[in-house]
């Protein structure tokens, strides 16, 4: 896309077009319009192939996230044209010591891609798919594509990255910055540990290619690195072959430590393709509904799958298996029905408190029982409680923080809320935060996607003996400090 003269630049609820220039007063620290004499002492706005906004609505959207429970107001969005403007706009907030967060689909939870009085970059913009790469085992992607837009592409030519979310329609910007984790992460890592390259602009401006061979401190800085070193603007996902159907089990079990074992045999033994498992309330509010989640991959990936084969020697209840054969792109995407549902009942837009723990699996049984021992419905409200196993071995990405034991667990308090109660809000936050603390003196750490209240000294701790290699990052890449201020680290 080239500079375009006919490009619409909203500011303070002005439409700006063709010659007006748009300007930034360094006195003031706000966004202005400049025209004749009026413009002196302001800084100009690089020419942009997209938009730069600061009308209401765009601001209030950047100002709150799936979460509900932050809102950090930005002074300006910018939805960039090309990669260009993600470079254009960083230089001028790092010469103006603005800070900037980029946004994927907004689905942290508390207020991670939120700036205050910054500027957000809003990345779906940023949406290219393809070509495939040499032997087609790669695809370079924008940033902000969604993953359920790289399945559909990727699907048609018998292929898939290997690891996926549970919910696809979070950008890959968004989860390369956090890890990635899902029910194939015992199998393949998270989904930071399938990226063989990245396209970054980092936070003094500079576009850089990098690769495990080429800059690799700055591609392990910012793969699972928060956001902190540089804005990913593109990557290159490794590909593996896609099955056509799945067979997709339910099983239920009554007792956490054989769900538990059960789930640690499967995914150290590699039986299935997919494991992971959720615990619900019973009639009387207990959380003691322990349902084992596995799928099996069929041709031409895997065997046809054989229940008697995949089933043998587990010890759920064999009266209420639910089995069923599924296209592949449905399985990936089997909680769009679900999604849809909290849309049309309003209960999307609830406030999500949540708490997403790695734990160690010696620890797990102990840890999940006391947690669940104080879960109630209410508190969960329509939302879920996970749990599955990850083993440590296929982990690769230095900043993935996961407790030092082989088969940790990821255990996760999916909660929902109504906002407007903030009473409850801050009440679930406190719960989080004494659910972290006891995993860390256990050994645990957050996967930090959720509502956990952090302080600095918390995140040294978590990073742990990758936090000088971060510190040093930061400090080359992100000299003034600018990016993403709102995961509280620096
Ligand atoms: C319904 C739902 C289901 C989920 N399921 C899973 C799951 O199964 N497994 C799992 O691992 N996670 C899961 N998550 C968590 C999710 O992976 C993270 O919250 C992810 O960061 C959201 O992506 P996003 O595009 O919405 O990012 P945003 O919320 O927009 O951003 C998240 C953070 O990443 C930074 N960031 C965003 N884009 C970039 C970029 N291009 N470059 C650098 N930094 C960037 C932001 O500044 C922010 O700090 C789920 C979340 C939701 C809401």
């Amino acid at each position: 896309m080239s500079h375009t003269p006919s490009r619409r630049t909203v500011l303070r609820g002005l439409t700006v077009t063709g010659a007006a220039v748009v300007g930034f007063d360094p006195a003031t620290r706000s966004w202005a319009v400049t025209g004749g004499g009026s413009g002196r002492g302001l800084a100009g706005i690089p020419r942009l192939d997209g938009t730069l906004v600061t009308d209401e609505s765009s601001l209030a959207e950047a100002s709150d996230d799936f979460g509900h429970i932050v809102h950090r107001r930005p002074l300006a969005v910018l939805r960039p044209g090309s990669v260009r403007d993600v470079v254009a706009m960083v230089r001028f907030c790092n010469q103006h010591r603005l800070q900037v967060a980029p946004r994927g689909q907004g689905h942290a939870t508390f207020g991670q891609a939120q700036v205050k009085d910054g500027l957000v970059i809003e990345t779906a913009t940023l949406a290219d798919i393809g070509p495939l790469g040499p032997d087609r085992t790669t695809v370079a992607v924008g940033a902000g594509v969604r993953w359920s837009e790289v399945a559909k592409a990727a699907i048609p030519h018998g292929l898939t990255p290997p690891v996926f979310t549970d919910y696809l329609e979070l950008s890959v910007g968004g989860t390369l910055s956090v890890g990635g984790l899902g029910g194939q992460t015992h199998r393949h890592g998270a989904q930071v540990d399938n990226v063989t390259e990245l396209q970054v602009v980092t936070g003094a401006g500079e576009l850089v290619r990098c690769s495990p061979s080429r800059r690799p401190d700055l591609f392990h800085a910012v793969l699972a690195g928060l956001g902190q070193c540089a804005v990913i603007v593109g990557a290159t996902l490794r590909l593996v072959p896609a099955p056509e159907t799945v067979r997709h089990y339910l099983l239920p079990y009554d007792d956490l430590e054989t769900f538990l074992e059960d789930q640690r045999t499967l995914v150290q033994e590699g039986r299935f393709d997919y494991v992971e498992g959720q615990v619900s309330a019973d009639s009387d509010g207990a959380f003691s509904i322990y349902t084992l989640e596995a799928v099996a991959y069929g041709p031409p990936v895997g065997p046809t799958p054989d229940d008697t084969l995949l089933l043998r020697g587990m010890r759920h209840d064999p009266s209420g298996v639910q089995a069923s054969d599924l296209a592949y792109y449905d399985f990936l995407d089997r909680l769009a029905p679900a999604v849809a549902a909290l849309k049309e009942a309003g209960l999307w837009t609830y406030a999500h408190p949540w708490l997403n723990l790695l734990l160690p699996g010696e620890s797990t049984r102990a840890l999940t029982a006391e947690a669940l021992d104080a879960l109630t419905p209410a508190d969960l409200g329509p939302g879920v409680v996970l749990v599955y196993p990850i083993l440590r071995a296929r982990l690769t990405t230095p900043l993935l923080r996961t407790p030092a034991d082989t088969v940790p667990y990821l255990f996760a308090v999916l909660r929902a809320t109504p906002p407007d109660d903030t009473a409850t809000v801050d009440r679930l936050l406190a719960a989080n935060r004494s659910a972290y603390e006891a995993t860390a003196a256990a050994g645990g750490t957050q996967y930090p996607v959720g509502s956990i209240p952090f302080t600095h000294a918390d995140w040294r701790t978590h990073f742990g003996s990758a936090w000088p290699g971060l510190e040093a990052a930061k400090r080359t890449y992100d000299p003034r400090g600018i990016l993403v201020p709102g995961q509280g680290i620096f």
